[in-house]
């Protein structure tokens, strides 16, 4: 019976001031050409190179690789109807269980040459994939005279409404069969198996566009860089891969399409190009250099400071108690960004209080104890826009990165705000760490004090995220309230530049090194220096070591980045000194755009 195989879901959860100028001399290792990043994109560039091919996108996540693709593949366009003559029943019947034991065994080829948590999702998967009840009900369907693919649709079909039904934990594994559904019909159909592959030697993973959701299980051992025809740097394919700690190259457009599966490719995430069948002796010369350079990366100790000793605290974004524990194990200061939405991507229902908090306290222990200023910055849910939480964005809107997202849920549903930091406050008890709490998308000075009330009713430490360019523009009195800023450049330079952080076309604009970003990060750290209250970047532009030196420049006192990235940006703000950071600062401010922003920096920094 399904049922009873459900009885160990666990094992299927895949989850989830003033300027001086002067001439500056830029450190030695600076005039290294590889680790300049390439600004701005060059949408569906595609050039021949003496019998290969280049495409190339938005580099977003440094470093080199050399694998060979994989797309992700389609899901299969599933059935409507389908009838077989009585006389074909047999022979329908066994066509599908050739068809399950082949999914069956890819799963578990699979599984063999996987580890720990994949695995055993794949392992789990392939006994749900062979579930008795599952088989009968098609055979049943076949039996009265419909084809495989469409029995095994409405078999799956029925169980998914089942489960639906049941709620839970049961509801949590309709996914699970819809993926079976789809490799059954692939297979039956003879098509290559949909989604997202597994792969067992190291690959470079394209796809059109990647969701939390598809990426949540990916081993950065075998998943070597990640390639998408959509994105922008701050889209979440750059977050996870920077989590990862792998290369990712985003808004290629459909030029990608033209290297095909298996092809050799080096990818460069620096300067954003994937090469196909590149020249081996250069290919494994890239792949030399991007080690002596991961050498020093690799061997990098905190804490962060500059090469005269201004500290700039560096913490770690994390979305889950695991990426916690691997990021207290690195260099990582403290937790500057705990995106808590992500541990409910997949939650139907809202989850009680005391699951809230176990989740929230797995991410605080591995930090408790620590002592000194160590703290963790929660965030409350940042549901909406592109990551709609099904208990939370209960109304689809025409505008949803504009619309009710962030702190904004609270209006209509103050409940589910109280229950988190009732969560929170549950969460610290008997730890020794501090607990900062912040509201993402804040735009006023009273959304920010009924914010700070809320937590400093519960014994919480308040401040807000600097998101929208109403908060900076009008930073003293918002700071007033609370007690710290962190600025979230991701939506703060889609909102100044009125540009989606999703789309490839704008990823030019959509850059955190247009002069008007940084100004506005500027009136946010300046206020806090006024106010003598922290302002950290926990966007992705802090994890740019060239622009994480420009923000200390500006003023900011932390920067929280996904924690792989985080000992590139050690090693860069080491080796300048504040003086420079400000001097970069000051150049890039002064600049008329982003592109000449960042090569002001790059000439005063180095690189
Ligand atoms: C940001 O907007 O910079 C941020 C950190 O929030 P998110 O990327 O989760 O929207
Ligand atoms: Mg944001």
């Amino acid at each position: 019976m399904v049922a009873s195989q459900l009885r160990i879901p666990s094992i299927l959860r895949t989850t989830v001031r003033t300027c001086q100028t002067g001439v500056i001399r830029p450190p030695r290792w600076a005039a290294r050409p590889r680790f300049v990043v390439r600004p701005g994109p060059a949408q569906e560039e595609v050039m021949a190179q003496t019998g290969s091919l280049t495409v190339t996108g938005t580099g977003v996540v440094s470093g080199i690789a050399y694998a060979p693709v994989r797309r992700v593949q389609p899901r299969p366009q599933l059935p409507t109807g389908g009838t077989i003559d009585e006389g074909e029943q047999q022979a329908e019947i066994d066509h599908f269980a050739e068809a399950i034991v082949a999914v069956q065994n890819n799963l578990l080829e699979r599984a063999e040459h996987a580890t720990g948590n994949a695995a055993q999702v794949l392992r789990a998967t392939a006994e749900l994939t062979a579930d008795r009840g599952l088989s009968r009900s098609v055979r049943k369907l076949i039996k009265q005279n419909e084809t495989a693919e469409w029995a095994v649709v409405q078999a799956v079909d029925n169980l998914v409404t089942q489960f639906e039904r049941l709620g839970g934990l049961y509801a949590e594994r309709t996914t699970d069969l819809k993926d079976i559904r789809d490799r059954v019909v692939a297979e039956l159909r003879g098509e290559p198996t949909p989604g997202v592959p597994e792969p067992t030697e190291p690959i470079v993973l394209v796809a059109e566009d990647l969701a939390p959701a598809d990426t949540a299980g990916l081993d950065p051992e075998l998943t070597v860089a990640l390639v998408t025809e959509a994105g922008g740097k701050t889209s979440h394919t750059a977050i996870i891969a920077r989590q990862l700690g792998i290369p990712c190259i985003v808004g290629t457009g459909k030029a990608i399409r033209r290297i095909k599966n298996d092809t050799t490719v080096l990818v460069d995430g620096a300067a954003g190009t994937v090469v196909a069948n590149p020249d081996p002796d250069k290919a494994a010369a890239a792949v030399a250099e991007s080690a002596d350079y991961l050498n020093r990366v690799r061997s990098w100790r905190g804490p962060g400071r500059t090469s005269d000793g201004y500290g700039v605290e560096l913490l770690a974004n994390v979305g889950s108690g695991e990426a916690a524990a691997k990021a207290a194990a690195g260099q990582s200061e403290g937790v500057g960004l705990f995106r808590t939405e992500l541990c409910f991507l997949s939650a139907p229902v809202e989850p009680g209080i005391d699951d809230q908090a176990a989740i929230y306290r797995s991410v605080l222990e591995p930090y408790a104890g620590r002592g000194g200023h160590t703290h963790v910055v929660i965030r409350t849910l940042d549901a909406g826009s592109d990551k709609p939480l099904a208990f939370a964005n209960l109304e689809t809107e025409e505008n949803p990165a504009l619309g009710v997202r962030g702190l904004r849920l609270a209006t209509d549903n103050p409940d589910l705000l109280a229950h988190q930091l009732d969560a929170i406050a549950v969460a610290r008890k008997g730890l020794d760490i501090d607990v900062w709490v912040m509201a993402p998308m804040v735009a006023t000075v009273p959304e920010a004090r009924e914010f700070a009330g809320a937590c400093r009713d519960r014994g919480l430490w308040p401040g807000v995220m600097v998101e929208v360019p109403a908060v900076a523009l009008n930073a003293d009195q918002v700071l007033a309230e609370v007690e710290f800023f962190s600025i979230g450049t991701n939506d703060l330079t889609q909102y100044t530049m009125a540009s989606d952080r999703l789309s490839p076309h704008l990823a030019a604009l959509n850059d955190p090194w247009q002069p008007a970003v940084l100004r506005l990060i500027q009136m946010a750290a300046q206020a806090g220096l006024r106010a003598n209250k922290p302002v950290g970047v926990c966007g992705e532009a802090a994890a740019d070591p060239l622009l994480a030196c420009v923000l200390a420049g500006l003023g900011v006192t932390s920067l929280s980045m996904a924690a792989p990235a985080l000992p590139a940006v050690g090693v860069r703000l080491g080796d300048v000194t504040i003086e420079q950071c400000r001097q970069a600062a000051c150049g890039a401010l002064a600049a008329p755009d982003a592109v000449s922003a960042k090569a002001r920096a790059a000439a005063i920094l180095g690189g």
